[in-house]
């Protein structure tokens, strides 16, 4: 049925304005649809969403690779402004269509289901309160990426006080920690103010949509299908009784090898390992060969995958002036190649940040197999199973001669990274607790009594350090939690993930090819099957529970002890 015939390449929309694109949508929209024709109107809906999608993350990597050209800044903001929100509308209309037809068939279910839902909770009188909150949060970051402090003379911002924080120095890190916390604090009401307009934007959003609270229209606008916040709540249970405790352990030796009497939240950021911090390459070409021995280590296609990326290009590592800030992992649709983008100094978080994102990436190569682009894109539980079971299954080749470091160095990166498994969880279920606590309380539009149940929370699920006289500062950390304003309930995903990527590495360490092997199988579903049957397919499974979670624990705490003792 394709009458117009599409561009063959995504060149062809680089310069496009909306007007150049809208007519395509047009005729999706008005062809004549029938149960005969639909798989070729798909193709050809899908054809044109690769085809924009690939176009517009041209234009978005081209910009961060140099913000200072308004060329590429005009172009992206093109984009993202312009074509974008418009082709999305377009989307949805046209997903219409397809509900209408009422047409599903194996392996089209779940972007079935995916677009039913977005129907059904869609309301015409939300779209404005949608813009209201971006404003919100553009004021959010605003205001949190304008925070400076006074460092030794020198103006600095909050990121830039990271190294003081682990220090050697105990007065360094407390005087940096305090620091950081009392530039929040001095925001702190307008930042609170702020939230108050986005709790009552997003209460209405739920009313509108016909929802008792925010919690559970947002369970819905995610597609989380497969648990509820009664699980998560059981995952919160799970933390406490599992997690808390060997933190606490963690904690304990952390108190003695420092020499201290007690764990003040200044004393965190220290390395118990080493004195000097790891220095894993002095050049990206380095940093890349050495990426390339691991993954092959980890799986010969993936190897292959990995070097083809640095091969076409598709790697932009290294810092430098003009690039954005940050790192991610991003598609180019239509030729069915993941690129990655970072800014590398030559860390040890940098060969962190490049594992996780190759784990996004093997993702994107695997996926791509699906031949509609609805398919290949599964939610954030399974695409964070991906990057942080890369993590783990690449960590024993971290050492020379395939990867980085020496025998020693390599201890001291896996205890860290093991140690930093342990310490994120009760904080992912502080937010997630106090995302919930905040929308179905009925107490969330005040901020004094936020603000109180956060200290509840945090109380709950952070112990073994002391925070006597710290209160303040302990409230701050909820409004460093950029999520809570921008991205709400966005956090247990990664709980969930981490759990999943546990499971993947406990067989990888019985069967290394065969937790591979079903590894790839599970990225290789893309957005086709459900939650639960990814993570089947990994060899894994949900976990809320307190017994499956102090199982992957303990093990996580064994291998601390075993590797500590060298
Ligand atoms: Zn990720």
């Amino acid at each position: 049925m394709q009458t117009t015939s599409l561009p063959n390449t995504p060149a062809a929309f680089a310069d496009a304005g909306w007007s150049d694109i809208a007519p395509y949508y047009e005729e999706l929209a008005t062809a004549p649809l029938t149960r005969e024709n639909v798989e070729e109107w798909l193709k050809s809906w899908s054809q044109l969403e690769e085809l924009i999608d690939e176009a517009g993350t041209l234009a978005m990597i081209a910009y961060t690779g140099d913000t200072a050209d308004a060329e590429k800044e005009k172009a992206h903001l093109r984009f993202s402004t312009e074509i974008f929100p418009q082709a999305h509308e377009q989307g949805v209309r046209l997903s219409k269509r397809l509900l209408d037809l009422d047409y599903s068939r194996p392996g089209l279910e779940t972007t079935v289901a995916r677009f039913r839902t977005d129907a059904e909770i869609f309301r015409e009188e939300n779209v404005a309160l949608f813009a209201e909150l971006e404003e919100l949060s553009a004021q959010y970051q605003k205001i949190v990426g304008g925070l400076l402090v006074e460092w030794e003379g020198e103006t600095k911002t909050i990121p830039q006080l990271q190294p003081y924080l682990k220090d050697r120095d105990r007065q360094v890190r407390e005087r940096a920690w305090r620091l950081g916390n009392e530039a929040y604090l001095a925001r702190r009401d307008e930042l609170a103010a702020l939230f108050d307009k986005m709790f009552v934007a997003r209460t209405k959003v739920a009313g509108n949509a016909g929802f008792p609270n925010y919690q559970e229209y947002a369970f819905k606008s995610k597609h989380r299908f497969d648990y509820t916040p009664v699980d998560c709540a059981r995952f919160h249970d799970a933390v406490e009784r599992t997690v808390v405790p060997a933190v606490e352990r963690q904690l304990a030796y952390r108190r003695e090898r420092l020499g201290l009497d007690r764990v003040r939240p200044w004393d965190l950021g220290v390395e118990l390992e080493r004195v000097d911090s790891l220095k894993p390459f002095d050049d990206v070409t380095t940093f890349v060969d050495r990426a390339k021995g691991i993954f092959r280590r980890v799986d010969p296609t993936l190897g292959s995958e990995f070097a083809l990326m640095a091969s076409e290009g598709l790697l932009d590592l290294e810092s430098r002036k003009g690039k954005a800030p940050g790192g991610y992992c991003t598609k180019l649709s239509f030729r069915g190649k993941p690129f990655i983008f970072m800014n590398a100094v030559g860390v040890a978080d940098d060969v962190n940040t490049l594992v996780h994102e190759a784990g996004h990436s093997f993702h994107d190569f695997a996926a791509h197999r699906q031949p509609l682009i609805w398919q290949r894109s599964p939610g954030h539980e399974a695409a964070e199973l991906a990057s942080m079971s890369m993590e783990l299954l690449a960590s024993p080749y971290l050492r020379k001669p395939d990867g980085y470091y020496t025998d020693d160095e390599a201890r001291s990166a896996r205890i860290e990274h093991l140690e930093d498994i342990l310490f994120s969880l009760p904080h992912i279920a502080s937010v997630d607790a106090f995302q919930s606590w905040i929308y179905t309380s009925g107490e969330g539009h005040d901020a004094a009594a936020r603000d109180r149940a956060w200290l509840e929370i945090r109380s709950r699920f952070e112990r073994g350090i002391d925070f006597m006289g710290l209160e303040r500062e302990r409230v701050a950390r909820w409004y460093r939690q950029l999520h809570i304003f921008e991205y709400p309930f966005y956090y247990i995903e990664y709980g969930i993930a981490q759990m999943g990527a546990l499971q993947v590495w406990r067989h990888s360490l019985a069967d290394q090819a065969r937790a591979v092997r079903q590894y790839r199988e599970a990225l290789a579903l893309g957005g086709t099957a459900s939650l639960p049957d990814i993570y089947r397919a990994a060899g894994a499974r949900l976990v809320f529970d307190a017994d499956a979670m102090g199982e992957l624990v303990q093990l996580v705490e064994q291998h601390l002890t075993e590797l500590r003792a060298g």
